[in-house]
């Protein structure tokens, strides 16, 4: 998979905050000519590229040593638990370039701190016989806009609405061969619908719908302000027309494990008002 001239979307965490066994933390991978870019590092990312490569998308390499380049849409720990993983098990498995990402304003701090709360372990692998080059982060804040290009990829932050106290940013990917957007964490939002012109592929979070009523008042606007529903979701695409729609980020029914009833219960929430080609994404999924 990702041979030259392709590029694929490689979902290597499908999951929210709850720790399914099943489902990682928030990270999905697009592959352009054999090369990986990464987009948010929840917890599990690195250990699921890993079983990503042994499945056959050889892009991230052996001990997921290529994985160079990330982006974040914002930084809520469910989308960051997988920094220091990040940074530093690809560096030990023999990446030699820095490690680039880029997100929103907050993150060079998280960086700085992550570097300085494992001190201890950079000192003794940087000295001595057996020394590595120094472990690098280069990060670049986010504004939106053009953010990345270069000969795979031309990468579009955009403002989205995940309730009024964070930055986050949804991404359109263009490649050779296709356009990605990526929601992030958000509410229905304009910019989103702005940014979808002739996508080949819209991977965006949902909620269902069913059992909602069953839940708390509190909790029921904190999804509405943060979050988009099956239905609001159907909405959208209706008006983007994608040529596929990737759910990902998906919550469950009541709070539950996400198992397959649930799965078909946001599908057919989705389905009832959308006709087109339409997914709930697992973990290892590859589109
Ligand atoms: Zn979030
Ligand atoms: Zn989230």
């Amino acid at each position: 998979m990702g041979p030259n001239g392709s590029t694929c979307v490689v979902l290597l965490g499908s999951g929210t905050p709850r720790p399914d066994p099943s489902r990682s933390g928030p990270a999905t991978a697009i592959v352009v000519n054999d090369t990986p870019y990464l987009i948010d590092f929840g917890p599990g990312v690195i250990r699921r590229a890993a079983a990503a490569y042994e499945q056959g998308v050889t892009a991230f390499g052996p001990g997921v040593a290529n994985l160079a380049t990330a982006f974040l849409t914002h930084l809520h720990s469910d989308h960051t638990m997988g920094y220091p993983d990040l940074i530093f098990t690809p560096w030990l498995m023999g990446r030699r370039v820095p490690l680039a990402v880029y997100g929103p304003k907050g993150l060079k701090a998280m960086t700085e701190n992550i570097l300085k709360a494992w001190a201890v372990d950079l000192g003794v692998r940087t000295i001595g016989g057996h020394a590595r080059a120094p472990c690098e982060v280069a990060v670049h804040d986010l504004t939106p806009g053009l953010v990345y290009r270069d000969e795979n990829v031309s990468v579009t932050a955009f403002p989205v609405h995940h309730g009024d106290d964070l930055d986050a940013f949804g991404f359109r990917f263009v490649t050779p061969d296709r356009t990605i957007v990526l929601s992030g964490d958000t509410s229905p939002t304009q910019s989103l619908i702005d940014h979808c012109d002739g996508c080949d592929i819209l991977i965006h979070e949902a909620y269902p719908l069913s059992g909602t009523d069953r839940t708390s008042p509190q909790w029921q606007e904190f999804r509405r302000t943060h979050h988009t529903s099956s239905k609001e979701l159907a909405d959208i695409a209706n008006t983007v027309k994608p040529g596929l729609l990737v759910v990902y980020h998906h919550s469950n029914v009541r709070g539950g494990p996400m198992g397959s009833a649930s799965t078909e219960v946001l599908l057919d929430e989705i389905q009832q008002s959308y006709k087109g080609r339409v997914v709930v994404g697992c973990d290892l999924d590859v589109f």
